[in-house]
């Protein structure tokens, strides 16, 4: 066999090598992998409908940086969104047949129940109160809840701080329900985590409380405006991909994914691309958690 084919062949390949290189850097953000071309599945299975119809529809967040914001085009970009892309891939759908549909704190639950998306990748924590109603493939990322406060205040710098004062977050969020059942604040509450910007500005409240790097994405943005009251966690929200109750083929399959992109460089790449430009280090994917 020639190692070396004719030049018509050597030709070919070079511009399929070349075509192959830009469709990698297809998707934008952080460089999602072109997608499976024609994946099968086990006939019936969510991914094989998903697949077949050759669309998905993923829920995120759209108002919080670095991990789910809508950009100037009108599509959302971050590390949720670069993992939604990620899997939308492995079912042969590129990021462009993707329909984004925004989901809030409080209706994820209800629109994976409603089937007004088919995922969520939304800073989604895990617990047993939302498995009574949907699934979670996952974790593959563990946050943690902080408190932000205007960049002048020098009283806050613990959650036992907040006791008995006014602090706003998100309805149907996980730091909402501990900061008030467990550190006795006074909540003002909000359906999204950018409300909460103006209050805190106008010293209305004297925190925002949520997860470190929600936060850390406004912070990065106004720096001058606010700051975290301490580097510190309080909790441990381990981010799920949110789907149907009961889907177990697709939660298990959807796990495999997230163990692949972990090997096979998908899952740095989507950090470095986006969160990562603000919080250098690198996560490891966490142990996932196949209940
Ligand atoms: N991870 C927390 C939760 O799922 C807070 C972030 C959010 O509200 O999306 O409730």
């Amino acid at each position: 066999m020639a190692l070396f084919g004719t030049k018509k062949a050597v030709l070919a390949a070079a511009t399929a090598a070349l075509a192959l290189a830009l469709s990698a850097c297809g998707g934008g953000g952080g460089g999602t992998a072109s997608p499976v071309a024609s994946p099968t599945f086990a006939a019936g299975s969510t991914m094989d409908t998903l697949a077949k119809a050759g669309t998905i529809k993923i829920g995120t967040k759209f108002d919080q940086p670095l991990f789910g914001q809508k950009g100037l085009d009108g599509k959302p970009v971050g590390f949720d969104v670069e993992i939604g892309k990620a899997i939308a891939a492995k079912l042969g759908i590129s990021a462009d047949k993707i329909e984004w549909v925004e989901t809030v704190s409080a209706n994820r639950e209800a629109f994976i129940e409603q089937s007004r998306v088919d995922i969520v990748v939304a800073t989604y924590t895990i617990n047993d109160a939302r498995k009574q109603k949907v699934d979670f493939a996952g974790p593959y990322y563990e946050a943690g809840q902080a408190l932000m406060v205007n960049k002048d205040n020098t009283t806050i710098t613990k959650p036992e701080d907040v006791t008995g004062k006014k602090v706003c977050s998100v309805t149907g969020s996980t730091p909402a329900k501990t900061i008030v059942e467990q550190y006795g604040a006074e909540l003002v509450p909000a359906a999204t985590y950018s409300a909460c910007l103006e209050p805190l500005r106008n010293k209305q409240v004297e925190a925002i409380t949520t997860d470190n790097v929600i936060l850390a994405g406004f912070v990065d943005k106004e720096p001058d405006a606010f700051k975290l009251a301490s580097e510190e966690t309080f909790t441990k929200e381990p981010y799920g991909i949110g789907l149907k109750k009961g889907d177990t083929t697709f939660r298990n399959w959807i796990n495999d994914q997230l163990e692949a992109f972990e090997l096979d460089g998908t899952y740095k790449k989507a950090w470095e691309g986006t969160a990562g430009k603000v919080i250098k280090t690198v996560p490891e994917l966490p142990k996932i958690d196949r209940y």
